[in-house]
């Protein structure tokens, strides 16, 4: 049985007393965000939500999401979690398009932009017909409509097959628009259960996580929230990641793992300076992991010489719930490579034409994943999911290398390669080395067009604080000195900063 819905309800039973949701002055047990959850459920369900009924939800990280996605699954439903930032048309372009029947949104008398967004963008919706807040009261009861939720409230479980969508999950992806990933009970809870044991979670021994990637985003949902609903672990939320407040957290709630994007480890680093006590950070984390981009080796040395954690790396995508590969505890750190497949899944280099590649230390090619955690499609996209889809296997349109030791190492995606004069040059390359100099602190290397060469290659820099001097000549000069000649950049732009997208990766398509 790999049904999603149940979880909560039986660590509920588990671990009930135990502090589950950590967020400002809010302190909720495990049985108190189930009897929530149970409560919200029974009004979808007698406000007509049926059984496979998607249900979009807008919220950043605060308790009330975990409660409305866990209501939403024990309901029957589906649950669309959508981006906090998207504008009104982009809304109503996530409602039509994932055939949402209602729209479940957070309204926060505070900071009311999300909600007047959200209904904007409702009232442009094609068919989605009801629109719900949720929120919190006074009395830090949850509340619906503007009511509070209270009361005991008892709900079981509306019955779904392992197989029935859970989640769907929209995905940019490089080209076109969004696109949702439909995400079932099984993979969905598999995936959970190998990100419990790749930081080796145990109910005996109950973690806490400090939770700073968004929930609407799958590193938060499955290995962060999902992954401690099931194994009974503190989760301490923040609802906009700052890297002082983050700090102070770690120190104040006792976090043992840390899972974030590559660029909030660099912004941890550069708030460390400032900490008062930080000394008592050093060793304090049992786990810090690194996923949704590329972890730059120096970022990696650094911090694990200023935090006393080594970073581990995982690697993943939405349409994979998200975690494929990682790399473990105890395992000899490996700087820059992606680990190998978690439990369940399976990994392969393949060409363009599909065929596999041989194992070869020496071999680029595009990764492709088979197992559990492989979605069933891109919702109501035949054609997408069959370009991307083939006898199980996912092609993710990233490029990779495997070492003799079955490890990963990424150099970019495919779409990122740059063709200078006939070469394949990989961004993630120039990357490393440019990060290496002690003036850089950011650095995005991206191919522009060029008359003879085809492209030129080019990195777009932000100096290191105190470096404000640097010239965009001695970064030309260092990786003229580092790299092949047909790979080091000769065209170096210094900028304050690089776009971001909200869940902190590096945005290159706007890079220019
Ligand atoms: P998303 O679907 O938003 O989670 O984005 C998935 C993409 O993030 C992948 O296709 C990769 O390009 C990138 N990504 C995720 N993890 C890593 C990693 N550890 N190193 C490099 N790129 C990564």
């Amino acid at each position: 049985m790999s049904n999603l819905a149940t979880v909560l309800d039986v660590s509920a039973g588990r671990f009930g007393e135990r502090e589950f949701l950590v967020a400002g002055a809010r302190r909720l047990t495990f049985a108190e965000v189930s009897r929530r959850s149970a409560a919200m459920a029974r009004r979808l369900v007698d406000s007509g939500v049926a059984p496979g009924d998607k249900v979009a939800l807008s919220c950043p990280n605060v308790p009330e999401f975990t409660i409305a996605y866990w209501a939403v699954l024990r309901a029957g439903g589906v649950v669309v979690p959508l981006n906090v930032l998207l504008r009104a048309r982009e809304i109503a372009y996530h409602l039509d398009d994932s055939d949402a029947v209602a729209y479940l949104v957070h309204e926060d008398p505070a900071d009311p932009r999300l909600a007047e967004t959200a209904r904007e963008g409702f009232a442009k919706a094609a068919e989605c017909d009801r629109f719900w807040t949720i929120g919190v009261d006074e009395a830090g009861e949850t509340t619906w409509c503007g009511e509070p939720l209270a009361g005991p409230a008892s709900f079981g479980t509306v019955a779904r097959e392992d197989g029935d969508t859970a989640v769907i999950l929209y995905t940019s992806g490089t080209t076109g628009r969004p696109k949702g990933a439909e995400l079932t009970h099984r993979n969905l809870l598999l995936n959970a259960r190998a990100a419990a044991s790749v930081y080796e979670l145990d109910p005996a021994r109950p973690d806490t996580h400090l939770l700073v990637a968004p929930l609407f985003h799958s590193l938060g949902q499955t290995c962060v929230q999902n992954a401690s609903t099931l194994f009974g672990c503190t989760i301490v939320m923040v609802p906009r990641f700052d890297a002082v407040e983050a700090l102070r957290l770690m120190l104040d709630e006792h976090v043992t793992i840390f899972a974030g994007v590559p660029t909030m480890f660099w912004a941890l680093l550069q708030a460390l300076d400032d900490l008062p006590g930080r000394d008592r950070l050093y060793g304090r984390l049992r786990v810090a992991a690194s996923g949704g981009s590329a972890l730059p080796v120096e970022l990696h040395k650094e911090f694990e010489t200023r935090f006393g954690t080594s970073i581990l790396e995982g690697y993943g995508l939405s349409e994979t719930s998200p975690m494929a590969s990682h790399t473990r505890l105890g395992e000899p750190v490996r700087a820059g490579s992606i680990g190998r497949p978690v439990d369940g899944v399976e990994m392969k280099l393949i060409a363009e034409d599909w065929t596999t590649l041989p194992d070869d230390p020496e071999v680029v090619g595009e990764i492709a994943i088979r197992g559990h955690n492989v979605m069933k499609g891109y919702y109501k996209r035949p054609e997408a999911t069959a370009d991307a889809v083939r006898d199980g296997w996912f092609r993710t349109g990233d490029l990779a290398r495997k070492d003799s030791d079955g490890f990963y190492h990424i150099v970019g995606r495919s779409k990122d390669l740059i063709i200078r004069g006939g070469y394949n040059v990989y961004p993630r390359e120039i990357e490393e080395v440019f990060m290496e100099h002690p003036a850089v602190s950011l650095v995005a290397v991206i191919g522009v067009p060029h008359p003879s060469h085809g492209q030129e290659i080019k990195a777009v820099v932000v100096p290191a604080e105190g470096h404000e001097a640097l010239r965009p000549e001695d970064l030309v000069d260092w990786g003229r000195r580092q790299l092949a000649a047909y790979k080091y950049p000769r065209i170096v732009e210094l900028r304050d900063e690089l776009p971001m997208t909200s869940t902190g990766k590096i945005l290159k398509r706007e890079i220019s």
